[in-house]
């Protein structure tokens, strides 16, 4: 009983980490504070502005890259 409430809790930390990422999917709001529809990373405007190997990683599903991917884009748009 121990163990699987243990991993129940791994479980639910993941699931945290990666609620950010939904909510910033799902949201009409880009990073830029500009509209953007929602199941997109970005509003046009900043998605056309990153380069093609950027855009093509923000195609990756929630953990399996599409953090690191959101990130680095965000880096780049900020930087
Ligand atoms: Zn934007």
């Amino acid at each position: 009983m121990k163990k699987v409430r243990r991993l129940e809790g791994e479980k639910v930390g993941r699931k945290e980490d990666r609620l950010f990422y939904l909510k910033e999917l799902s949201s009409n709001e880009c990073q830029c504070g500009r509209h953007k529809s929602p199941r997109n990373s970005f509003c046009f405007r900043c998605y056309s502005d990153l380069p093609p190997h950027m855009q093509k990683e923000l195609w990756q599903m929630l953990g399996d890259g599409y953090e690191a991917a959101y990130d680095a884009a965000v880096h780049y748009l900020n930087s």
